[in-house]
């Protein structure tokens, strides 16, 4: 019989924290809590084996369940000491989604339920409060109503305002228990008008409706959404917990509250959190009300007024600060914890590894390292190399003016500036119109997701450092600033003010997130300091890795900024970016368009000394590091002179009339550029031009080794190859130029010649090829390109749609199509290892920067990656744990 429901509660549990994918992340974290013996309300967790049976088998639920839930109620009930549906002594229970990953709020929860006419009775005298109860009663059927129904969530609302009106009252706390007696009238009568049908006052069947409906979400919109923006596979399916209620809304001595162990977003080890007293569940992560501080060390940093948990609630404080201690040495990670305080005694109600920010994730890993909880190589697993990002972000330019309008919690850092958008399509459209947007709400749901997405940035008026906003934008790494109390924002008039001045959609204004700070207009931005964590737990991935980390750098400034970043080399100079600068380009042209090799030798004369100072800067910056320079692979148009402007001064260099020059341009031209004359084809057409840059690569070498009086050796690589033929042809030219300027120099030089693999047949012909090449760096832009012949330059229009269909489960140029592409580069490397077994092997195609596509190339065995200068420390880090991965 397969086990469809697992319990939990009073010290014990069926499940376990190892069992995630079956349980979903809150039902491990619930089991796991019951068996250390923490205060856990009782309540069993429906698998997410369930999930994916009842969408196998066309929306039905397998046989046995019922069974199985009556028999975990049956274990509930007797721990509580009541029954679900008794008149007397009535259990309640939520009813929660909880995947295997985290989906913040994007999937429903429904508490109070198992309350009707009868058991509400039995509440009002239980909880010894009339108002409480009908108060518990409405919010379940409101939510019911919603999740459950599908009654809109603003009718009941609507109803809860005209209420309000007609008592003349504009608070929901001035509602007496007659009121909310007459607004669950009200409510039933919206539901039985809305749905033909009455409300069920059957506990089974609220029970069972709201089972189906957690597991209907998992198919709603903005959940389908959130996964396809997370990568979370649609077969994980969903959890279900359901477990026994507890109140933090009985009064002032009870509080609702989210805490973390550590510092979300500085990562500071200290607990830090928000509560709300007397509230229920979702209230503080809703941000509908704004929450009080754990601490008092945050209230006073906060400025906050209202009393902190700490003085508030000294003792329960006490006992919450002990059980996340135990928490995280547990799980020996940062825990986002939820919690309830009923009637003076502690609950928990959800513990999970807390979502943070990139500099919070670098800086708790490094001291838990030191804290001895865990080792070096946990450390730097535990930090996602995409979320370095974040830390690379830019920050205000702390000297440039600015008019502040007003703060806000620093909620999410990183500086952003954009045009006002107050509803999360207009964010979309106005992204999608390439201009950058900041998202004004009074607070985000999970209906703004999308429009959170396509937002540089994210500004609330309500809601604390748990809110929605808050949470995903940390999550997303957009700078957000919440909470921002003073901000009086109008939906309908499409603006906000605030301190006298007026903000229009439109109109453009910056956000700090790391200080909160909100101002009007653009201020520019620097570029952040990295921290002594980021640097020591580099220094750690350093340890681990395997693979060599180079960068793709053209220019000195490249260098430089690589070398900072820990680069160990330059793993391709891509030769072709040296001549985009208007000297160089007409010499450049004069060259192509030359009709014979005299006339082509006397511009590349003059280009020459222009590139043998580009290489030695190369040469000086990596001072004896491995730069491996890839001789011209320009596709031919970029180069040939487009107007009559750009022939005329050809014209006038070289005498030539314009009408010839025309005409030579014309033959040149091509349908296909990218698979036409480029790469070693030029080469092998104008041997000139390679001939050129052999020597300035050799001139420049033995300058510099003679200046820095070490050795350099330059590693010569040839683009494009498809053929041994064509890189023998090219080599022992290159050869007879070392000769030459060994002879004319009176020096030894050392340097390696080796080739591009991206190309399908060279690849294939790896062991022929490799015959003649020192090493390969496979350029897997272009043999991606090619082996699936999809155009690198055109592919952005169609190839959305082939992920939205599932045809590609990611964008091949982005992260490596480990079947396709990969196991080309796996022929490659093993037939050219068999020829030449100290191949050497590195990759310089964007992918070399990817982390998914890092662990792939740890996997073939390449020797180094090869990436853009601010992608380095995102490959070491993603190296170090591929490095890490394949021990284990
Ligand atoms: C490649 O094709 O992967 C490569 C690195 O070369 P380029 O992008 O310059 O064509
Ligand atoms: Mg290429």
């Amino acid at each position: 019989m397969t086990m469809w429901v697992y319990g939990f509660g009073d010290g014990a549990a069926e499940g376990s924290a190892a069992m995630r994918e079956l349980l979903g992340g809150k039902g491990a974290g619930l089991a796991e809590m019951s068996n250390l013996g923490l205060p856990v309300p009782p309540g069993f967790t429906i698998t997410t084996e369930v999930c994916t049976a009842y969408y196998a088998n066309g929306h039905a639920m397998p046989e046995d369940l019922d069974g199985q839930i009556a028999d975990a109620l049956g274990r509930v009930e007797a721990i509580v000491g009541a029954r679900f549906g008794d008149a007397d002594a009535p259990l309640l229970v939520s009813v929660r989604s909880g995947g295997r990953a985290s989906m913040p709020g994007m999937m429903d929860t429904i508490l109070n339920l198992g309350l009707n006419d009868r058991t509400v009775e039995s509440l009002t005298r239980r909880g010894g409060d009339a108002r409480f109860a009908y108060d518990s009663y409405r919010r379940f059927i409101q939510m019911y109503g919603n999740v459950v129904l599908g009654v809109a969530h603003h009718e009941f609302e609507d109803l809860i305002e005209a209420h309000k009106d007609r008592r003349g009252v504009t608070l929901d706390t001035e509602l007496e228990a007659d009121d909310w007696r007459a607004l669950v009238e009200g409510f039933k009568d919206l539901v039985a008008r809305r749905t033909d049908e009455a409300f069920p006052e059957d506990v089974g069947d609220q029970l069972k409706g709201a089972i189906g409906a957690v597991f209907g979400s998992w198919m709603n919109q903005r959940a389908m959404t959130y996964r396809r923006l997370h990568d979370i596979p649609e077969s994980w399916g969903t959890a279900v917990n359901v477990q026994a209620m507890v109140f933090g809304n009985m009064g002032d001595d009870c509080a609702t509250g989210v805490a973390f162990t550590r510092n979300p977003s500085t990562g500071e080890n200290a607990v830090f959190g928000e509560f709300l007293v007397n509230a229920q569940g979702e209230d503080v992560v809703a941000g509908i009300r704004t929450p009080q501080p754990l601490t008092l060390a945050a209230k006073q940093a906060d400025g906050a007024t209202k009393p902190a948990m700490e003085e508030a609630m000294a003792e329960v404080y006490g006992q919450l600060v002990d059980v996340i201690g135990r928490l995280e040495n547990h799980y020996r990670d940062m825990q986002d914890i939820e919690f309830t305080v009923q009637r003076g005694k502690l609950w928990m109600l959800q513990t999970r590894a807390g979502k943070r920010t990139a500099a919070a994730s670098v800086r708790i890993a490094v001291e838990m390292a030191r804290e001895g909880l865990i080792d070096r190589p946990t450390a730097v697993c535990r930090v996602d190399p995409a979320s370095l990002d974040q830390l690379l972000h830019p920050g205000l330019d702390p000297d440039a003016p600015r008019t502040v309008l007003t703060r806000g919690l620093p909620a999410s850092p990183g500086a952003a500036s954009g045009v006002v958008a107050f509803h999360a399509n207009e964010a979309e459209d106005l992204a999608a119109q390439g201009k950058a947007v900041i998202l004004v709400r009074v607070e985000t749901s999970p209906e703004d997701i999308h429009g959170m997405h396509a937002a540089r940035g994210i500004l609330t008026s309500r809601g604390g450092m748990t809110s929605h906003a808050a949470v995903v934008a940390r999550g997303m790494g957009r700078p957000c600033v919440a909470g921002s109390g003073a901000l009086r924002i109008d939906y309908g008039a499409g603006m906000f003010s605030v301190g006298g001045h007026d903000v229009k959609a439109g109109d453009v204004i910056t956000i700090d997130g790391a200080s909160g700070e909100v101002m009007l207009g653009e201020v520019p931005t620097v570029q952040p300091e990295l921290s002594d964590d980021f640097k020591v737990l580099m220094d750690w991935a350093d340890e681990v890795r395997e693979l060599g980390v180079r960068a793709n750098a053209d220019t000195p400034a490249d260098a430089l900024a690589a070398r900072n970043f820990g680069a160990e080399g330059i793993g391709l100079c891509r030769t072709e970016h040296m001549f985009f600068n208007a000297e160089r380009i007409v010499a450049m042209r004069e060259m192509i368009l030359a009709d014979d090799t005299a006339a082509r030798s006397a511009a590349l004369e003059r280009i020459l000394p222009m590139q043998r100072e580009d290489f030695a800067e190369l040469f000086r910056i990596m001072a004896g590091r491995p730069v491996t320079i890839r001789l011209l692979d320009p596709p031919l148009n970029e180069f040939l002179p487009h107007s009559d402007a750009e022939l005329g001064e050809i014209a006038k260099v070289t005498g030539v009339d314009l009408d010839t020059l025309r005409h030579r341009a014309g033959r040149l031209r091509e349908v296909n550029p990218m698979l036409g004359h480029r790469g070693c084809r030029l080469g092998i057409s104008y041997p000139e031009i390679y001939d050129m840059q052999a020597r300035a690569i050799f001139e420049a070498a033995a300058m510099v080794a003679d200046e820095l009086n070490q050795t350099v050796t330059p590693e010569i690589m040839i683009p494009l190859i498809a053929t041994r033929r064509e890189l023998d042809i090219l080599k022992e030219r290159i050869i007879a130029i070392a000769g030459a300027v060994e002879d004319e120099r009176g020096v030894k030089l050392s340097f390696l010649v080796g080739t591009m693999i991206e190309l399908p047949r060279a690849a294939l012909r790896a062991g022929d090829i490799a015959g003649s090449a020192e090493f390969f760096s496979f350029g897997t832009n272009d043999l991606t390109q090619t082996t699936f012949g999809i155009s690198r330059d055109d592919s952005a229009s169609f190839l959305e749609t082939y992920q939205r269909l599932g045809i590609l489960e990611c964008d091949p140029f982005v992260s490596i199509d480990v079947a396709g592409v990969g196991e080309l580069v796996e022929i490659a490397i093993e037939r050219g290892r068999a020829t030449r077994p100290d191949l050497k092997l590195g990759i310089c195609g964007e992918h070399g920067g990817d982390p998914d596509s890092i662990h792939f190339c740890q996997r073939v065995g390449l020797d180094y990656v090869s990436c853009s200068p601010f992608r380095v420390p995102v490959a070491r880090l993603a190296a170090a744990q591929a490095a890490v991965k394949s021990k284990n």
